[in-house]
């Protein structure tokens, strides 16, 4: 028997020890700013017809580092057709960092090694008030997230780096009620702003019985909320958490953020 290779970022190797995920040959289609900080690729591929995909799951993409090296980076699925083979992904700009440049320098007609899908922070169908925490990496699985509740009430508090940053969140079904408060312009990776914003909420929310969180931000600002909700009386259940990248350190090589 072989044993597979933990560290190793190319296709074969995901498929060997990755459950649940295929290999997706992409076509860039379009690109464009959806904002000024957020870079959206439209995509198409065979691969995806039929798919299953979960609200919030991700594609691990091949990205170049020089000298014929690559990592993967990890980018959520947005508005994903399996009948037309079709999704987008939406890439926070920063400044800095392998898989901006690569995303910065995709054309129409280039084709992406992704596997995929990924993610495993399933939205509660039992919930009546779904609260997301978001920065602006976050922003793509986010949304989906939102357009797959069907009923209840969605608060979220999001960061955005400028107000021209700003997105809406809309749920599908008009029944669900979306409450938004978009903090901007937020520096990446501050957590004080959500500190600020959690702790002016009244206490009848957290202590809801049919609260669910989402958590989906820099590590440090996932650990710190998460520590904030637990404190205003939140079950440890009721927590979803993921860190999705981590401030002054770039993400390992297979798309995770550094963990101490
Ligand atoms: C499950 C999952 C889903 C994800 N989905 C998305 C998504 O839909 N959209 C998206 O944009 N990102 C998403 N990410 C984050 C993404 O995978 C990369 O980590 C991010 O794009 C940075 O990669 P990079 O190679 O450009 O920079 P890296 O080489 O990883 O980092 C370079 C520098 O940039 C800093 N940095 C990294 N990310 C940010 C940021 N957002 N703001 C400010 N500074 C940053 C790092 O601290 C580092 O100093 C997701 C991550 C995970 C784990």
């Amino acid at each position: 028997m072989t044993i597979p290779d933990k560290k190793a970022t190319d296709r074969s190797s995901l498929l060997a020890r990755l459950d649940g995920v295929i290999g997706l040959d992409l076509t860039v289609t379009a690109t464009r700013h959806h904002t000024p900080s957020l870079l959206e690729i439209s995509l198409h591929g065979d691969d995806l017809i039929g798919l299953e995909v979960g609200a919030g799951q991700d594609i691990m993409v091949e990205v170049p580092v020089g000298n014929a090296q690559f990592v993967r980076r990890r980018y959520s699925i947005v508005d994903f057709s399996p009948t037309t083979g079709t999704m987008s992904l939406l890439i926070a700009l920063k400044g800095t960092g392998s898989g901006e440049a690569w995303a910065l320098a995709l054309q129409a007609g280039d084709v992406l090694d992704a596997v995929g899908p990924r993610g495993k922070q399933p939205v509660s169908t039992q919930a009546t008030t779904h609260l997301f925490i978001a920065d602006h990496s976050a922003v793509a699985a986010t949304s989906q997230m939102i357009r797959s509740i069907e009923f209840g009430h969605v608060h979220v508090v999001a960061s955005f780096p400028t107000s021209q940053d700003v997105v809406s969140f809309a749920a599908r079904e008009p029944s669900v009620k979306v409450s938004v408060t978009a903090l901007s312009p937020v520096d990446h990776g501050d957590v004080q702003p959500f500190l600020d914003c959690l702790s002016a909420f009244e206490d009848d929310l957290f202590r809801s019985e049919g609260l669910q969180c989402y958590l989906n931000a820099e590590f440090s600002m996932v650990n710190t909320t998460k520590a904030l909700l637990l404190e205003r009386g939140v079950s440890p259940a009721a927590i979803a958490t993921k860190a999705y990248w981590r401030r002054n350190k770039s993400n390992a090589p297979h798309g995770e953020p550094i963990k101490d």
